[in-house]
């Protein structure tokens, strides 16, 4: 086993003095920690009946797509605005200065379909509680939360509460 945290690089003052960015490159290009992290995230899955997963623009897809690949099951994008050439759903959230809203094709996920949601990193939960909703716009049934990464002080669990999360590292 791996410790995934040797594969995460911290870089002070990015993109902003004060902050800490938790960047994933290195694990993303050592292919034996890329394996074993989306492999995690399998095992968390495997018994939830996931019918598809959804990730958020653009780690998201990173982390989710290898797993629904694992899972033999389809994989569905959130994305910023503008990228989606047919009708969509958008859920807003906020940012520090600001809003955003990410966006949903319309028939992405069918009511009733057992949704597993991924993204590289919890911070602040705002665009995992998007996610969520878009998802639920649709009609799907959130069955869990996976992610590389949890930045602990941000406290992103308190805004997804009664959802499954497993967060492979925290910080
Ligand atoms: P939140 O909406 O929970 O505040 O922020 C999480 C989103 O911002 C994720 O989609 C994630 O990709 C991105 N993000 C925020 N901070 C970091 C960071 O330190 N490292 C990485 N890799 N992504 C971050």
């Amino acid at each position: 086993m791996l410790d995934l945290k040797n594969y995460v690089a911290s870089i002070p003052d990015y993109p902003e003095k004060g902050i800490v960015f938790r960047d994933i490159s290195p694990l993303m290009a050592d292919g034996e920690a890329y394996r074993q992290a989306t492999d995690k995230i399998f095992q968390f899955a495997k018994d939830k009946g996931v019918d598809m997963i959804v990730g958020p623009e653009a780690r998201g897809f990173i982390i989710g797509c290898p797993v629904a690949y694992d899972l033999g099951v389809g994989f569905a994008p959130a994305r910023k605005k503008g990228k989606l050439p047919r009708e969509t759903v958008m859920s807003e959230y906020d940012l520090e200065y600001g809003t955003s809203a990410l966006y949903m094709h319309k028939d992405a996920i069918k009511p009733g379909q057992k949704v597993l949601v991924c993204d590289d990193l919890l911070a602040t939960g705002g665009t995992i509680q998007a996610t969520i909703d878009l998802v639920e716009q649709l009609g799907g049934e959130v069955v869990g939360c996976a992610f590389l990464i949890e930045l602990e002080d941000l406290k992103g669990r308190d805004k997804i509460k009664g959802y499954d999360v497993l967060a492979l590292m925290q910080y």
